[in-house]
């Protein structure tokens, strides 16, 4: 497995592999990874020639209050794994690089899909995320390139993107991975002290409280609302942050479940760790 750090590398290395007819499938991630980033790397795999990851702490999508500076880093530990999943390059540029100084240009996507949800407690956040996804399609022109459903927003707005600007990437949406107990793997669970992990639960077990209320004929959101918050707020140091119920595709608040229906939380334990989840609250429909 190569590592490489310069963005014009980058672009030469794949410049090659489409010279000698490989197709690029690319997972970007923040590092730190568990077995929702090797999942996805190990879909690139079956879908593309070749795999590319990036690892980059993007510092545009953080607020100012954010956790920048504490996420959880480990490149060692990072390139082990990778290469266990089979990925060929782990690009991992300098945030020099990748905004040297005078950068000015930044990627917003509409407000219908930026502007609730996630985007309503982190303004900038989608621009952010928008503008490095961009920069790294352009660096590493993948053929496609794969996401988390568990950052459901976020797919909904690169594939928005993607398609507005032409990209000509395929995005891939793959299915959140959890652990044995339901809580929805991220890099920033490590934060959790073992209490916490308790109430962390409450995400998971609010997605199945929903789909248990609504398949017995539950269907009005703001009763389904009213006794998730109620449930939530019953676990330790939990404050909610969202608990929205919209459409898959629009991400517009819905007033009566149906197929298309997701249900996306954010939910905060002891006003320190952000963690979000979501699902459908009938069948599955995803794209
Ligand atoms: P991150 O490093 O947190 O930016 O995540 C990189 C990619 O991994 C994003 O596409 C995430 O949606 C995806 N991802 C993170 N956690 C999970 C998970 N538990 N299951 C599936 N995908 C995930």
């Amino acid at each position: 497995m190569k590592i490489i750090r310069s963005p014009q590398e980058m672009t030469a290395w794949s410049r090659q592999q489409v010279l000698a007819g490989k197709t690029i499938g690319f997972v970007p991630t923040m590092g730190f990874f568990h077995e929702g980033h090797l999942a996805l790397m190990r879909r690139a795999g079956k879908l593309a020639d070749q795999v590319v990851v990036s690892l980059f702490v993007n510092p545009t999508q953080f607020g100012p209050t954010e956790d920048l500076a504490a996420y959880p880093r480990d490149f060692e530990r990072d390139q082990g794994l990778a290469t266990n999943s089979g990925v060929n390059v782990i690009f991992a540029p300098e945030t020099e690089e990748m905004y040297p100084q005078g950068a000015n240009t930044t990627v917003t996507v509409g407000e219908e899909l930026t502007n609730q949800l996630c985007g309503a407690s982190r303004p900038g956040h989608f621009a952010g995320v928008a503008t490095v996804v961009s920069k790294l399609f352009n660096i590493v022109r993948p053929d496609l390139a794969v996401f988390g459903e568990k950052d459901f927003q976020q797919l909904a707005v690169i594939r928005r993107m993607t398609q507005d600007l032409n990209l000509g990437v395929k995005i891939i949406g793959h299915p959140i991975i959890r652990e044995e107990d339901g809580l929805a793997m991220s890099s920033r669970n490590t934060y959790l002290q073992v209490e916490e992990r308790e109430s962390a639960l409450s995400l998971s077990q609010a997605l199945a409280m929903a789909r248990t209320m609504a398949t017995n004929g539950e269907r009005k959101t703001e009763q389904l609302r009213a006794a998730l918050e109620g449930f939530i707020l019953s676990f330790s140091g939990t404050t909610v942050d969202y608990i929205s119920f919209v459409d898959q595709f629009t991400l517009q608040q819905v007033e009566t479940v149906d197929e298309n229906t997701v249900l996306a939380l954010a939910v905060k334990i002891n006003n320190k760790v952000r963690l979000i989840d979501n699902g459908f609250v009938l069948g599955d429909a995803r794209e």
